[in-house]
């Protein structure tokens, strides 16, 4: 009987099998994953919202653990607590309603040829009619205890009777009986269903042709792609997956980095504003300085003047608050005027652009400069009363400098003309009606808080002699360098890693709430001294609200992030205006206030008229209070460490002691040695350093930066590898710029790049 009837089965799974092949002639890695059997309109649905279009797309969504079902056990074995898999044959299923809690219990016995064992599952109606008694299932979940005996609760299942138990029956299992792939949880999209997807594509002979170059292949162990893809989502083992993880990393580093190579270099081809190194006017302005450049401001001013004198510069001037980015922005300037072009420097707020506007001006007595403040409520300008000689460097006696308002208009036709001019604003640079017409050098300050058009808007080349204006990037987030490689990797770096030598150091404390008290007294006492504090309220982070930070669903937006701040600093400015305070000047600012109501009271702030300022984290980094002594952050945990050095910078900027108190109500002792590394360190690179391998570069990034694929994230700490990376990209573009020796190679390099501008 059996012999009769094994060769029909046979022969049916042999035409099945060939009816696969067939149908996977078809597939392409770039075919709609509509085509994928299984994936119906409403699975089209949740695959497209997740950004996975084609076949390619479903391929590369990667599992992010495995849940580790590769031990299969015999009944008898079985021990509490253990996770594992076992193949049975179900001999009873019941359906029982649990009336408390409204569900539908199902329960079901199963044996092998040991034992017999419970199993209960809820709510999945179906699997009475799926499982009756007779069918051969492959099990696999945790071993739990109930009275005295050992049942499974909800274990994963496949049915494995209509398939014979052959040597590849293992290979072909999906959800049990191995390493199981766990995807990233989403909307209407299972675990289950993305392995009931992927697992046949694996198998059927997709055009899988490797496009890596095999010398790299040998010379950094990588696995192959068609096996790293099996070994990434169906892996024989945890080190196996682990492989396969690093040879996609590795590739989508390398891509990225001949990415950000390829800009640069275009960018450096491109026409630019020649601007004269003059090296005698550098050694001056150094030297009329009220103070002397820090080595690390030597440097970087260099660098920088070198650049504007030889290619296009595109450079970010990285340095924490009070390192002196701001005189390096003006030496730059004055050379862009000394060789008759003009300068737009933007600032992200008002108060920041007047501030460096009175800057400028204090440290240019001496030069012919024009210097005009563009916000949209003043317009002034700042010049000599006569002009008349050449030289940039004048003689203070001999001419007088005035200041006065200008009306918009007038303004707008200086920038209009070819006069030099440094330009200092807000947005205001880049409204419709604002034209400079030689424009040779654009400064940005805090480059995060301007969105890629902004900047593309001032940088656009001039109509007539096609040039490109140098930029500058001024920021104050210290990043390290392997992260600067991979998000800055265009654009050349000049590092201010020490400040200026006579600045006081903060005192830090670490404060646990039963010593708030003990701090609202100091504050007392500073505030009688005439001094002024800071107080920055806890922002919200995305996991507070949902652990599923990649669920589209449950991604937090921003307004319901500025909504939950605004009534955090509300609810401290309440607390410390009413019973704590109440005695002393004390107001707020937050992200729902108007920006002139904000910059208002940034000025009160500035004047002393307000003793302690309650704000959100929001508040404008940079912003020069020389007379605020005390810093305090609610709910300091919720920060990174660099970004609570940056608040630490906000104060001792002047001749007082200063002192950042640090509330956390957290008692972990993780969290309170991570804090206290700002008590130990003063030094923002250091901690920059300690955040990321603390919190990941995920965290470290903040959420603006969260488009970067996962896997790409978890390797940001891997410095070794994007050094390497980085080198390798190098020289391949070396090798062959256009990577035409390596035709399949540049195209999945081309498909990166439009998957990159797409996302
Ligand atoms: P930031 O990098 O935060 O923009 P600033 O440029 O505003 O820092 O500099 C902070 C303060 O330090 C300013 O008052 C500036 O004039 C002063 N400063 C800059 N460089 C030096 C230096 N080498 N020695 C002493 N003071 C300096
Ligand atoms: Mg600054």
């Amino acid at each position: 009987m059996e012999v009769r009837f094994f060769p029909g089965a046979l022969v049916a799974r042999n035409i099945f099998s060939s009816l696969k092949t067939k149908m996977s002639l078809f597939l392409q890695l770039s075919d709609p994953v509509s085509k994928v059997r299984g994936v119906g309109p409403r699975y089209l649905k949740y695959l497209n919202k997740l950004g996975i279009k084609t076949i390619k797309d479903l391929l590369w969504h990667f599992p992010f653990r495995y849940e580790d079902f590769s031990q299969i056990k015999k009944i008898k074995d079985l021990q509490p607590d253990e996770i594992c898999s076992l193949i049975v044959t179900i001999t009873k299923v019941n359906l029982r309603r649990s009336f408390r809690k409204k569900m539908f219990i199902i329960e079901a016995k199963a044996s092998d040829d040991t034992g017999t064992i419970d199993i209960i599952w809820f709510n999945q109606l179906y699997l009475i009619k799926a499982i009756p008694p007779g069918t051969t299932l492959s099990l696999s979940g945790k071993v739990k205890v109930k009275g005295k005996k050992l049942i499974l609760s909800s274990p994963s299942f496949e049915i494995i009777s209509s398939q014979r138990l052959d040597e590849d029956f293992f290979e072909n299992l999906k959800h049990t009986g191995r390493l199981v792939p766990i995807y990233p949880e989403t909307e209407g999209l299972s675990s289950r269903a993305f392995r009931y997807f992927i697992k046949p594509l694996l198998n059927i002979s997709l055009n899988l042709s490797e496009y890596l170059p095999d010398f790299l292949l040998r010379k950094y162990h990588l696995l192959p792609l068609k096996t790293a893809l099996n070994q990434i989502h169906f892996p024989v083992s945890l080190a196996l997956s682990q492989k396969a993880k690093e040879r996609f990393i590795f590739e989508s580093l390398l891509f990225s980095q001949l990415y950000l190579l390829k800009t640069k270099k275009k960018v450096s081809l491109l026409p630019y504003p020649k601007i004269k190194l003059d090296i005698e006017f550098l050694k001056s302005f150094v030297k009329a300085l009220p103070f002397s450049l820090t080595e690390a401001q030597r440097k970087s001013l260099w660098e920088i003047a070198k650049n504007l004198n030889n290619q296009l510069m595109n450079r970010l001037l990285e340095g924490e608050v009070g390192s002196g980015k701001t005189v390096i922005a003006l030496a730059a300037s004055l050379l862009s005027l000394n060789s008759q072009y003009q300068v737009a420097f933007m600032a992200p707020t008002e108060i920041l652009a007047r501030q460096h506007f009175e800057k400028f001006k204090s440290f240019t007595k001496n030069y012919k400069a024009k210097i005009a403040l563009l916000t949209s409520s003043e317009t002034k300008i700042y010049d000599q009363e006569f002009d008349s000689s050449t030289s940039l460097t004048i003689n203070p006696e001999q001419s007088r400098r005035i200041e006065g308002n200008i009306s918009k208009r007038a303004l707008n036709k200086i920038i209009n003309s070819y006069l030099p001019i440094i330009v200092i604003g807000t947005h205001a640079l880049i409204q419709k009606n604002i034209h400079f017409n030689k424009l040779g050098l654009v400064i940005v300050d805090e480059q995060h808080r301007f969105g890629v058009e902004q900047r593309k808007k001032l940088l656009s080349p001039n109509a007539i002699t096609k040039e490109v204006p140098h930029l500058l990037s001024l920021t104050a987030t210290p990043i390290p360098r392997t992260l600067a490689l991979v998000f800055y990797g265009d654009m050349d770096l000049s590092i201010l890693d020490e400040l200026p030598q006579e600045r006081k150091k903060v005192i830090t404390k670490v404060v646990p709430p039963k010593d708030k008290e003990k701090v609202y007294q100091f504050i007392r006492k500073e505030v009688k001294k005439g001094r002024q504090v800071f107080v920055i309220c806890p922002r919200i982070e995305e996991n507070e609200i949902s652990p599923l930070a990649f669920s589209a669903k449950n991604l937090i937006s921003l307004a319901e992030k500025i909504n939950y701040e605004v009534k955090a600093v509300k609810k401290e400015y309440k607390k410390l205006s009413e019973d704590i305070f109440s005695d002393l000047k004390v107001n707020m600012l937050h992200g729902k206030m108007k920006s002139q109501e904000k910059e208002k009271i940034m000025k009160q702030f500035q004047e002393n008229k307000i003793n302690i300022l309650v704000s959100t984290s929001v508040v404008e980094v940079g912003i020069d209070i020389p007379n605020a002594t005390v810093m305090v952050i609610e709910g300091a945990e919720h920060f990174g460490l660099a970004q609570l050095h940056q608040f630490r910078g906000r104060v001792g900027r002047f001749k007082y002691q200063s002192y950042c108190f640090l509330f956390t109500e957290s008692s972990s002792k993780t969290i309170y040695s991570r804090l206290e590394s700002l008590v130990k360190y003063n030094d923002g690179f250091k901690l920059a350093e300690i955040d990321l391998s603390l919190r990941g570069p995920g965290e470290f990034l903040g959420t603006k930066q969260s488009g970067i694929p996962d896997l790409l994230m978890g390797s940001l700490l891997n410095k070794e590898m994007i050094e390497e990376v980085h080198q390798v990209a190098q020289n391949l573009l070396l090798e062959d710029y256009n990577l035409k020796k390596w035709p399949l190679f540049s195209t999945a390099f081309k498909d990166f790049i439009k998957q990159t501008r797409q996302s």
